[in-house]
């Protein structure tokens, strides 16, 4: 279903108009107004899930498919040389839009890695009782 507040909603429905790479009955892809690098895609849901935790199933499979051919169009069309898919869920993980969509982010032979970060370290049992709260939280 559309929410008539979203701005998501609103371009995925063509009523703001967008730069669209592809469109189908589910979805609307757009290049990204601030691109992280050239070719920066948003894959939006035409019905409106505020983030992963909210998609169906029947959504998640066709979403990361398309997500696998607009990056390797990216490949084809703008010389990149690899992708990142990327998706963020709540605001303490960088979603600013609750509207979800998937990031295809086409990457380039200049050395510039967006999905980094500083590894850090814990122990062995650090590890088992981390593990065991989140198989806490799978019941
Ligand atoms: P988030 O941080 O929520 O994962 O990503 C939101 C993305 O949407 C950002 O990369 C931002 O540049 C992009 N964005 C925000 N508003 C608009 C818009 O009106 N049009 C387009 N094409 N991109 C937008
Ligand atoms: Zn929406």
């Amino acid at each position: 279903m559309k929410k008539d507040d979203c701005i998501f909603c609103r371009i995925a429905a063509g009523e703001i108009p967008s730069a669209t790479v592809y469109e189908d009955e589910g979805f609307r892809a757009i290049l990204d107004l601030g691109p992280a690098a050239k070719g920066h895609m948003l894959i939006l849901p035409k019905d409106h899930y505020a983030d992963v935790t909210e998609l169906p199933e029947e959504c998640a499979g066709p979403v990361l498919m398309l997500g696998k051919k607009l990056g390797m169009a990216a490949m084809k069309g703008l010389g990149a040389t690899g992708f990142n898919l990327v998706q963020n869920n709540g605001a303490s993980a960088g979603q600013t839009v609750r509207h979800f969509h998937l990031h295809v982010i086409p990457r380039y032979d200049d050395g510039a890695v967006i999905a980094a970060w500083t590894p850090g370290e814990n122990t062995a049992e650090e590890r088992e009782e981390i593990a065991q709260a989140v198989r806490a939280g799978l019941e």
